[in-house]
């Protein structure tokens, strides 16, 4: 701040200034009034003094009536020099009119022609025109005089007969003038001087206080708060000093409120799971958060380095910064597009400053990729839920009316057209229930009963209700786990028991007659592992992560054949994850299938009591 301003720029020097030329001017015009006054009133009270001793009396009057002056001039001296006491000062003479110095109190002069001693302008004047004449003239030796002339004894028309001429010298009135002068000189140096210091004084207690402010006001454009203006005087400055203290105040909450706003805006903004762009009119990026940079793809220098146009000229020509002016010319508005194999929905509006102007747009992008699946899924799903269950109604439809139309009363027929209208019929109730059950899954609607019981227990029951069917097809149902083992589970026993149906139906189903299928049960890890192997048909490896969707069959006129809803997996699925455990699929197309049910062990909390 110091040395920032001149002294001779700031308000202090102003201030001494204007008290300087104020204390100045006023000295000046009141000492050259005073002298003024004081000469005039000098000459004044002189010229009274002498024209009252002039016309005091019977001087005059005598003077006029003597006929020649100059037949009296003895007389005339005499009585000069016996009336009037004069100092050095002053001179007076008698001057006949014909300018003949008739009597003086300068006797060097007496009998002079006047014309040639005296001054000859006010003379003739008094003389010629009987009127009091005065004048002010130098002396040889640089002697300053007043000439003050009476005229007496007039004629009526103006002519005198003579005059009394006093010079009177005026060098005391001047001498004094000057002196007086030379005291009001060294008064106003003194006075101003004393101004000086006043000025400085006055100025510091008034510029002081400012200066704090200020300073206070630069510390907190560097955002330091911390101090407060020091109020000493209740005065405007004191008022101004307060006012900026509640100001700071009121600042400093402002500010600390405004950053925590931004920091918490900040903070939203980076962990928000939507993309978030804010670009302004000429496409540069305001603001972008870490959501967006990943769903587009971007590095820390491509947001320093692109535009908008040019970051989104990857993800589709359609979605440039014109285009987004213009699609939310009347408010906001959405878009999607696809990038790297994934769906993206933006939304995006204009922001404007306080004005109302547009300064850009903001941007919100989010990943649609999973809700697109979902929602293609579910259309997926009706469709084809529609087409299960008609097929078997389109069969029972076909054969009912072949019954009707005269097949009825053949009986060999009429059992046979039965019999698959008997089958459309169950599986169209295993369809139903099958999808009632995902329903109430879904919706968690379904009951679990978990109870813990020992998984061997529960294979060794469930083993029986396949080994006919196993039999059917001439193939070997292989029991590799420790029958005797109790390996405690905490389960449904019945959706278990659905799952492990499931499973080992599905092995039978798809291996060939002849073929071998393995049950074996690992316990480790607190897990245990229900393994079913079979050396079937196996499944291709783009089939295997599919099996699990709902509806999706390898082979859909095989499965079919066989009774099968394609849901069976899809439901084994979602019940083993309501156990906490997880299924998988391992196989080679022709060579077989391994599928693995993993469930948390029950704690152990000994073997009596368990089933
Ligand atoms: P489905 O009722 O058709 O058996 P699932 O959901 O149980 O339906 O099985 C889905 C599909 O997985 C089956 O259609 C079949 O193609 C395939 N699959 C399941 N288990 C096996 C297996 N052990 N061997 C070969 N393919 C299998």
């Amino acid at each position: 701040m110091k040395g920032k301003h001149s002294w001779s720029g700031s308000m202090r020097w102003r201030i001494v200034l204007i008290y300087f030329l104020l204390v100045f001017i006023v000295m000046v015009v009141v000492s050259v009034f005073i002298t003024n006054s004081l000469e005039s009133y000098q000459m004044d009270s002189l010229r009274n003094k002498l024209t009252s001793t002039v016309e005091k009396g019977s001087f005059l009057k005598t003077l006029s009536e003597y006929d020649n002056l100059l037949n009296h001039q003895e007389e005339i001296q005499e009585t000069i020099i016996d009336t009037w006491e004069f100092g050095f000062s002053e001179e007076l003479s008698i001057v006949d009119n014909n300018f003949t110095i008739v009597a003086s109190t300068n006797e060097n002069i007496t009998g002079e022609n006047a014309a040639e001693v005296l001054n000859t302008n006010v003379l003739t004047t008094a003389i010629m025109q009987g009127q009091m004449a005065e004048a002010d003239g130098i002396l040889s030796g640089n002697i300053p005089v007043k000439h003050l002339v009476y005229p007496f004894g007039g004629d009526g028309e103006g002519q005198s007969k003579g005059a009394v001429y006093i010079r009177a010298d005026l060098s005391d009135i001047y001498d004094f003038s000057s002196e007086s002068k030379f005291i009001f000189i060294y008064a106003m140096l003194l006075a101003l001087l004393i101004t000086a210091i006043l000025g400085v004084l006055t100025s510091k207690s008034i510029t002081d206080p400012i200066n704090n402010v200020t300073a206070q006001a630069e510390r907190m454009s560097y955002g330091d708060f911390s101090r407060e203006v020091v109020v000493r005087s209740g005065d405007e400055i004191g008022r101004l000093a307060e006012m900026f203290n509640l100001l700071r105040e009121k600042l400093d909450l402002t500010l600390s409120e405004m950053s925590n706003e931004k920091s918490k805006l900040e903070t939203i903004l980076k962990y928000m799971a939507d993309g978030l762009l804010a670009v302004d009119l000429s496409g540069g990026i305001i603001h972008i958060n870490p959501a967006a940079t990943q769903m587009l793809d971007l590095l820390p220098e491509d947001i320093q380095e692109f535009n908008y146009d040019q970051i989104m000229s990857k993800c589709g020509k359609h979605l440039t910064l014109e285009g987004l002016l213009e699609g939310s010319k009347s408010g906001g508005a959405q878009d999607t597009f696809d990038f790297r194999g994934n769906v993206f929905a933006m939304r995006y509006d204009r922001f404007k400053d306080e004005n109302g102007q547009d300064k850009g747009v903001i941007i919100v992008i989010q990943d649609i990729t999973e809700r697109q699946k979902l929602e293609n899924m579910q259309t997926d799903f009706v469709a084809n839920v529609s087409h299960e269950l008609k097929t078997p109604l389109t069969t029972i439809k076909s054969y009912t009316e072949t019954l009707l139309d005269g097949a009825m009363n053949e009986p060999e027929f009429a059992t046979s057209f039965l019999s698959i209208i008997d089958t459309e019929a169950d599986r169209m109730n295993r369809l139903v229930k099958d999808l009632l059950q995902l329903s109430r899954i879904d919706h968690q609607r379904e009951r679990w009963s978990m109870k813990e019981i020992n998984l061997i227990a529960l294979l060794k029951s469930v083993i029986p209700k396949v080994e006919l069917t196993a039999r059917q097809k001439q193939q070997h149902l292989n029991v590799l786990f420790e029958e005797d083992a109790v390996i405690p589970v905490n389960i449904d026993k019945d959706r278990i028991e659905q799952v492990i149906l499931n499973i080992l139906s599905n092995a039978i189903k798809y291996t060939n007659d002849g073929g071998r299928i393995d049950i074996d049960v690992l316990e480790g890890g607190g897990n245990v592992r229900i393994i079913v192997s079979d050396n079937g048909i196996g499944i291709s490896e783009a089939d295997i992560p599919r099996v699990f969707e709902r509806f999706y069959r390898v082979d859909k006129a095989r499965s079919r054949a066989m009774g099968g809803t394609g849901l069976g997996l899809a439901i084994a699925k979602q019940i083993v994850e309501e156990h906490h455990g997880t299924i998988t699929i391992e196989s080679q197309e022709g060579k077989g299938t391994n599928v693995t049910i993993t469930l948390p062990l029950a704690i152990r909390r000994g073997q009596r009591g368990i089933d």
